[in-house]
């Protein structure tokens, strides 16, 4: 029998391709000039294929999707209890750059700015370099993906020149002592972070490989132990998608990451990852295009977690 899955990402590409809603990221000066009409979808299945339809090899900064990751290597590097020391894991109902803390003086999750800034700083061990952490950071990451992914320094250098916000925040976590090590080097490595380059092939393995208890299905790697990636996609269900992240549970219902790029990333456990990229964002900075693609795909595929079989 012929297999459904690509022609099905093809039909949910073309119903989701019409339009130009949305805009371009404005505050990274160097993402403004991406093409705006670039569309791509893929699929990671538990046995380790990929498919992808569109744009699938075109490659864009990562962003925040690399939130949950560096999450789960600070958990696995760190354990859970001294990770919830310095960040919560309540939903903000704020946009993704806001000053968010709560009353003990932390970050009220590791999937907004503020509280990936004091996350990143977790990653590796106490008192490690800067330039040691940013290397685990890349590695941990690639890991997951299944290959090397390499940090666009052009990207780097321009949210570098226009990081007073990101500073800000992280000099905030800092006074409030929950920040370990000084907030230059915490922003830095977290931009280096958001700077790494993904296609839609890879951020469906990095979810698959989260919704598969932290074994990478195609290298066969146990990336992070699975209780790490139970407290991961819980996270991601409750505050993937920033302030829209309940219209998107009750929607999609998928535990899910956007990023300012214009990538969406979605790990369904046990089942399928998947990941779509198109630049134009909604006002909440995630992609129009993605989140289309993922309410047809999640209906067409019966995915939405709380649905009964
Ligand atoms: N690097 C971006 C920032 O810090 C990431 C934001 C995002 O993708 N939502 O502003």
């Amino acid at each position: 029998m012929r297999n459904p899955v690509p022609d099905l990402l093809d039909e949910v590409r073309r119903a989701c391709v019409d339009g130009d809603e949305g805009e371009l990221l404005d505050t990274i000066p160097e993402l403004a000039d991406a093409d705006p009409d670039r569309f791509a979808i893929a699929l990671c299945t538990i046995d380790g294929t990929v498919y992808g339809t569109g744009d699938d090899e075109h490659r864009f900064t990562i962003q925040s999707i690399s939130k949950p990751f560096a999450y789960a290597l600070a958990l696995a590097d760190r354990g859970r209890e001294s990770v919830l020391e310095h960040v919560g894991v309540e939903p903000s109902g704020d946009a993704f750059n806001e000053i968010s803390l709560e009353q003990n003086g932390r970050p009220r999750n590791p999937m907004i700015n503020i509280g990936a800034i004091a996350t990143h700083a977790l990653v590796g061990e106490a008192g490690m370099s800067r330039e040691r952490r940013d290397v685990r950071v890349r590695e941990g990451l690639s890991a997951f993906a299944g290959r090397d992914l390499e940090v666009d320094e052009a990207v780097f250098d321009s949210e570098r020149s226009e990081s007073s916000r990101n500073l800000a925040l992280a000099y905030l976590v800092h006074a409030q002592e929950k920040l370990d090590g000084e907030p230059h080097d915490a922003v830095e490595g977290y931009i280096r972070q958001c700077a790494l380059l993904v296609d839609v092939r890879d951020l469906a393995v990095m979810a698959m490989t989260l919704a598969a208890g932290g074994r990478n299905p195609v290298t066969g790697q146990q990336v992070v132990p699975t209780w790490v990636c139970t407290q991961v996609l819980s996270v991601m269900a409750t505050c993937g998608m920033y302030d829209a992240a309940g219209d998107w549970m009750s929607t999609v219902g998928i535990p899910a990451k956007s990023g300012v790029a214009g990538g969406v990333l979605g790990s369904l456990p046990g089942q399928v990852g998947i990941g779509t990229f198109s630049p134009r964002l909604d006002e909440i900075g995630n992609s129009v295009r993605g989140v289309r693609a993922f309410e047809r795909l999640s209906a067409e595929l019966g995915l939405h977690l709380m649905h009964a079989p």
